[in-house]
């Protein structure tokens, strides 16, 4: 997703107390930033922000960090942020490519992977975010039990995201190539926007939640 460039997107961002504009500086004590010890769930590619604000709504006992690359796209997470204002909830403009360091070995309980850009491209597979390359990052900033959940309604990107799991050294728990048809997998779904455009017009999802 990458919304025409919107003017003052930038400063509106830089103005926002749900942006951490020094993400750096939290590395290994993010609990510190939000004052408790829930656990730490992070979304990448969070896009608007409609997961990742559903999420946190539910289970006010977890912090949620999203991550977007693009000003654009994060300035409409934090105008639906100035509507609902949770307090478990903050945002990071930044390359996932970062990732490690901003979060410190083992911080992260979960990942969340919703509707990933697919880079189509053989050359710009380890751009995907469920490649080798970035499993490996997943690998440093999660926790022993950690776990990254992965969806999307791309068959061609999901069935090369299961091909890195091997040589990544990642287990499979769960996996469906139709999330909305399986009753166990979808208690607490909570619907991305790309999930809600992509099912309606009757395309199936597929989800994976691995473990290493
Ligand atoms: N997750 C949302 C959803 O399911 O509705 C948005 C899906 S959209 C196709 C993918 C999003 O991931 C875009 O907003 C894009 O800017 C972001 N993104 C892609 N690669 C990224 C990266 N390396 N780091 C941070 N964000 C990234």
């Amino acid at each position: 997703m990458r919304l025409k460039n919107i003017p003052g997107s930038r400063e509106v961002i830089a103005d926002s107390c749900f942006v951490i504009h020094d993400p750096e500086e939290y590395r290994g004590k993010w609990k510190n930033l939000f004052g408790n010890d829930y656990p730490l769930h992070i979304e990448i590619g969070m896009g608007k922000g409609k997961f990742i604000m559903g999420m946190a709504e539910l289970h006010p006992d977890v912090n949620y960090v999203g991550i977007e690359k693009y000003s654009s796209v994060l300035l409409r997470a934090i105008q639906k942020m100035e509507e609902v204002e949770l307090p478990n909830v903050k945002f990071i403009r930044m390359d996932a490519e970062d990732l490690t360091k901003v979060f410190g070995r083992g911080e992260a309980g979960r990942i969340y992977l919703n509707f990933s850009d697919p880079w189509p491209k053989d050359r710009h597979a380890k751009r995907r975010l469920p490649s080798r390359q970035f499993l490996g990052r997943y690998d440093e900033i999660l926790e022993k039990d950690g776990r990254v959940e992965f969806k999307t309604d791309n068959r061609k990107l999901f069935e090369f995201a299961l091909g890195e799991l091997e040589p990544a050294g990642w287990r499979l728990e769960e996996k469906t190539f139709d999330l909305h048809g399986d009753e166990r997998l979808m208690q607490g779904n909570v619907m991305t926007e790309y999930e809600e455009r992509f099912s309606s017009a009757g395309n199936p999802i597929c989800k994976y939640i691995i473990s290493r």
